[in-house]
């Protein structure tokens, strides 16, 4: 069954009567349409199973022959001119629904626009009934995250070149973002070079400080592939030997680390994942400076459900995808992180990232 049959009996399950996806992950995933979001409306109305009415795809004429090439003969595709109302062309090809879905992503102003066409009707996230297929990866999207996975690798694995005293943080950043290119990524994400003080910032920005010797070095990389999916990847450097205050809770994060990994199989609870990072980290006496969630789920986004932190009793299922990135920052001194993307399978935790995690001394 196709991903828009599954997502109408997800909207069915819901309540929900139609959804409406604009440009974004949530289209790319249904119809395998990677449209730029722009003014001009671009939507996907997709009714609930058990409604006469089928899937379309709303689109400004212009934009028709690349929604074709796209979505092929999945779905029928309704065009709008310039001088149309595709509000209105939206309402009505809804029918006379009791509430629509719009997806997560879409801009405030469209969300708007469509509640004006549509008084009365109300209006929910479509986010929580369509991350029930997001979450969980058939083969072929495992596969695309695993060549991601082989893809950061090979940059890292070109970061020690990189390293040199005197070079600032924004030019190491500019040579990986190049390298992440190269490797055959479609588009950067993020590059965090993070030396020394600044590494105790999970979302330090390169800036113009130096990388020196004998400061540890946060490199926390990530890139969209051809396929839509996304690679994430954090290493740890230091030019010659670290600190030897640093030597010691690297070595708990290591641990921490390959725990949290060995800890994934089916039934295991999200929270269990965060759990065991963070009981490893506490004992060792470093638990107040473990400051955000152990990992997020990613797929067509880098930052999506199922998330590993307290309080998501979700029980873990084969194919579900997700970062597991435990870090210690000790403020103004420097930080550390291993973060390596991780996907649950019947026999356990399957690593799509296979670059050494011990700290890497240039
Ligand atoms: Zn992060
Ligand atoms: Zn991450
Ligand atoms: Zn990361």
């Amino acid at each position: 069954v196709n991903r828009c049959e599954r997502a109408r009996r997800a909207l069915e399950a819901a309540g929900i009567d139609v959804a409406l996806i604009s440009p974004g992950p949530d289209l790319r995933y249904l119809v395998d349409y990677d449209a730029v979001p722009l003014e001009r409306l671009t939507c996907l109305v997709l009714p609930r199973s058990g409604l006469s009415t089928s899937p379309v795809l709303v689109a400004p004429a212009l934009e028709a022959p690349a929604a074709r090439a796209s979505v092929g003969d999945s779905v029928d595709i309704v065009t709008w001119q310039e001088t149309e109302d595709p509000y209105a062309l939206t309402a009505r090809l809804c029918g006379s629904p009791r509430s629509v879905a719009v997806d997560d992503r879409m801009w405030a102003q469209k969300v708007l626009d469509l509640r004006a066409a549509m008084p009365g009707v109300e209006q929910v996230a479509a986010g929580r009934a369509l991350r029930e297929l997001r979450m969980r990866k058939d083969p072929a999207e495992v596969a695309a995250l695993r060549e991601a996975g082989a893809a950061i690798d090979r940059v890292h694995a070109e970061v020690p070149a990189l390293l040199r005293p005197g070079r600032t943080e924004r030019e190491v950043a500019r040579d990986i973002a190049a390298l992440i290119l190269d490797v055959g990524h479609v588009h950067v994400d993020f590059v965090i070079v993070a030396a020394g003080p600044n590494g105790a910032s999970p979302h330090h920005e390169p800036s113009d400080r130096h990388v020196l010797a004998g400061e540890p070095i946060v490199v926390d990389i990530g890139g969209t592939m051809p396929s839509g999916y996304c690679s994430d990847s954090t290493r740890m450097y230091c030019i010659g030997e670290p600190p030897a205050d640093f030597a010691e809770y690297y070595a708990v994060l290591e641990a921490a680390q390959t725990a949290a990994v060995a800890a994934v199989r089916p039934g295991v609870a999200c929270e269990e994942i965060d759990a065991v990072a963070r009981r490893a980290i506490g004992a060792a006496g470093f638990g107040d400076f473990f400051v955000h969630r152990t990992g997020h789920g990613i797929g067509l986004e880098t930052h999506e459900h199922p998330y590993m932190v307290a309080g998501n009793d979700l029980a873990l299922e084969p194919g579900m995808a997700f970062s597991v990135e435990p870090g210690i920052y000790l403020p103004g001194l420097h930080g550390a992180r291993i973060e390596d993307i991780v996907v649950c399978t019947d026999s356990g935790g399957a690593v799509m990232n296979e670059r050494p995690r011990s700290l890497c001394v240039v």
